[in-house]
């Protein structure tokens, strides 16, 4: 390709709120066969709200929550500012939880006024020796719901089962339309619960999907969808995504997403949506059309 036409293809894509970094990226993402997507933030909002709250026998629901809450405090995470966000929509007075400590990917725990309290998914909770099975059919329905299910212990014990609901944005079902409709291939990658991530794949026409990851298994879920499809295009938004973006043989980052993403990838979505992959993947090839 030649130095001009890659400044005016780059040029327009700036245009359309896709920034690339680098000039090559043009010429990668041209032959991208496969889009491997990160959920949360992504496809979905990335704002999580908590909307089922089932107490174990014998636990109060505002109390467990407002101990939930506590330890959500100390957490960055989406789902703990769902948490503390449910917590002061019912006017719990939160406590100062001590010890704090994330799991990543997994959950996490503190100290609420001298007892333990843990929040996470189910194999946070199998972590601390807990069997979460009573919630079983509970956790399935919801799952297929789309809604992401998570247990609470205290004093180590299964005090309740929760879920919350990540709503897909505004642009992702016709961004996936279009994409499909330019030959590529889609798959989502997410640390969240399989069924959940199943229900939003089927939902959406998603090709493949890779759920409960833990962040480093990201990248090899990149190294296998690039041996079984080619050239690998991955979007992301988090921490979690820069070395999946650093794998990947063109990395986008969300724009409005975090600083350690954006500086991991190679293009930069200024929409913050899917809408300008699609847009950058057309520009691509009409540049490299041109030249030709
Ligand atoms: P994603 O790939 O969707 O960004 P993460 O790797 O951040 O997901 O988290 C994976 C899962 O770990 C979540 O779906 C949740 O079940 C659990 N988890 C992680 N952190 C927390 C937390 N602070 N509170 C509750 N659950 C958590
Ligand atoms: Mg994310």
């Amino acid at each position: 390709a030649t130095p001009t036409s890659i400044m005016v293809g780059t040029g327009r894509a700036a245009q359309l709120g896709v920034l690339f970094r680098k000039g090559e990226a043009l010429q990668s993402l041209e032959k991208t066969s496969v889009l491997a997507v990160d959920k949360t933030g992504t496809l979905t909002k990335g704002r999580p709200e908590l909307t089922d709250l089932l107490p174990a026998p014998g636990f109060d629901r505002l109390r467990v929550l407002g101990l939930l809450a506590a330890v959500e405090a100390k957490s960055e995470h989406p789902i703990a500012r769902a948490i503390v966000a449910a917590a002061q929509a019912e006017g719990i007075a939160v406590a100062e939880a001590r010890g704090f400590a994330a799991a990543t990917g997994m959950g996490a725990g503190a100290e609420v006024e001298g007892v333990r309290v843990d929040v996470g998914a189910d194999r946070y909770m199998a972590q601390l020796g807990l069997d979460v099975s009573a919630f079983a059919m509970a956790a399935q329905g919801l799952g297929e719901q789309g809604r992401t299910p998570l247990y609470a212990a205290v004093g180590g014990r299964l005090a309740a089962m929760l879920a919350v609901a990540d709503p897909l944005r505004d642009t992702t079902a016709q961004a996936l339309r279009t994409l499909h409709g330019l030959g590529l291939k889609v798959a989502m990658l997410t640390g969240d619960n399989r069924r959940t991530a199943q229900a939003i794949a089927s939902q959406l026409g998603i090709d493949e999907v890779v759920a409960e990851v833990l962040p480093a298994g990201k990248v090899d879920a990149v190294r296998r969808l690039q041996a079984r499809y080619g050239v690998l295009a991955y979007v992301g938004d988090g921490i979690n995504d820069a070395p999946a973006l650093a794998a990947a043989d063109v990395g986008l980052a969300v724009g409005g997403g975090t600083d350690i993403a954006i500086e991991a990838a190679d293009v930069v979505l200024m929409s913050g949506d899917l809408a300008g992959v699609a847009a950058a993947i057309d520009l691509s090839r009409a540049t490299m059309r041109n030249i030709r």
